[in-house]
């Protein structure tokens, strides 16, 4: 299950030998996703790496059930089909929400370079932050800072954003 076509999350996809790093597997994707970087960006790279999936690049949209107990939930703005995974009601994979989150978590309204949409990036990363928040769940992200994975809850009195616990 692909969060977004950048190449830091897609790129382990492809060996040394440009071949499927993982020759048995499905690949996830959200159609939305799939659509921009293939159709619309032309990337080669995202091309070349789904051909070597080719039959079994499974599209998804928001909402979709894409696995047993796995929700794909709306976090566009990083890119145009971000997604974050909801893992039986406990996890909430995150993606490119945030990069930075020492600051981010604080001052969520700071949205980076590389956010395809700054704006709609950063009304996602409030909706999901919230969401996580409201609803105890650890949240993983592969640029949060190690452990790589925690909860989070509206800041105290005199705070803005979220913080870790
Ligand atoms: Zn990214």
């Amino acid at each position: 299950m692909i969060t977004h076509l950048h190449g830091d999350h897609f790129g382990g996809l492809v060996n040394e030998h440009n071949e499927a790093a993982f020759p048995n597997a499905n690949v996830y994707v959200n159609a939305v996703e799939r659509a921009y970087w293939v159709d619309d960006v032309k990337n080669e790279a995202v091309i070349d790496a789904l051909n070597l999936y080719d039959g079994r690049v499974k599209l998804f949209n928001f909402g979709d059930e894409v696995l047993t107990g796995v929700k794909a939930i709306d976090a566009s703005g990083h890119t145009p089909g971000h997604t974050a995974f909801e893992v039986c009601n406990e996890v909430l994979i995150v993606g490119d929400i945030m990069h930075f989150p020492e600051i981010q978590l604080p001052l969520p309204e700071i949205s980076v370079k590389y956010d395809v949409d700054p704006d709609q990036a950063r009304e996602s990363r409030k909706k999901i932050l919230d969401y996580a928040a409201e609803k105890n769940f650890t949240i993983a992200g592969m640029h949060i800072t190690p452990p790589g994975i925690y909860k989070i809850k509206k800041a105290g009195l005199n705070k803005t954003g979220y913080e870790k616990f």
